[in-house]
């Protein structure tokens, strides 16, 4: 089970560093996803490698195989269904439910998730706006923009975060700024590119730099 646990979280961070186009990860950044070091990071691949898992040659980068695709969406498609049966069901809130989920999706029962995903009523996103992945393992990613990208006087809808960490989260709860609320970019300061943002057509807040480029938008 533990074993498990680990190379299964292994296959999530090949699958999110790869990104879209599917690019060899190294074992550098590995290594620093997992703060673990170097050596270990390679005992691990090497493992992978042996299951059939990832593409792995020595000095150079990884790529996860079709079945070490396939474990990897079936890991993401679990935590996420977690998230939405914290969040909906059991009354979490969305800066309380990661952490819980990175367990919780590692009970390999097959029917278990699909019999959660019946009773949510196959949910198409978690609460964090992150598409979840079907049964068969297709997973559509919606080409969101981050709010960097918008231009002052466009309203966007708030879809989905990039920053996943409770204190970022409850950040934006403070602020006003939930899934589906209406942002609109008044004004982009020239220094800190810092921007004035009404939320709802209400209150307008300046919103930092670092806070825009984590939240994904689309055009309303
Ligand atoms: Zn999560």
């Amino acid at each position: 089970m533990q074993n498990s646990f680990t190379e299964e979280n292994y296959l999530k961070i090949i699958h999110a560093l790869s990104g879209r186009e599917g690019l060899e990860v190294s074992t550098n950044a590995l290594a620093e996803s997992t703060a673990t070091r170097a050596a270990s990071v390679t005992d691990m691949l090497r493992k992978l490698a042996e299951k059939g898992l990832i593409n792995y040659k020595k000095y150079q980068g990884v790529t996860l195989t079709e079945t070490g695709e396939r474990v990897a969406i079936s890991v993401i498609r679990k935590h996420r269904l977690w998230e939405v049966f914290l969040v909906e069901k059991l009354g979490f809130g969305w800066d309380e439910v990661h952490d819980i989920a990175e367990e919780l999706e590692h009970i390999p029962s097959d029917i278990l998730v699909e019999k959660l995903d019946a009773f949510l009523g196959h949910p198409r996103f978690d609460p964090h706006g992150d598409p979840i992945p079907d049964a068969k393992g297709n997973l559509l990613e919606p080409d969101y923009r981050v709010l960097t990208d918008v231009q002052v006087g466009e309203k966007v809808l708030m879809m989905g975060v990039l920053d996943h960490a409770p204190s970022f989260l409850q950040h934006l709860d403070r602020s006003g700024i939930t899934l589906g609320c209406v942002l609109e970019v008044r004004e982009i300061n020239e220094y800190d590119k810092s921007a004035a943002v009404q939320i709802n057509g209400e209150q307008t807040l300046f919103i930092s730099l670092e806070v825009s480029k984590n939240l994904l938008v689309q055009r309303r």
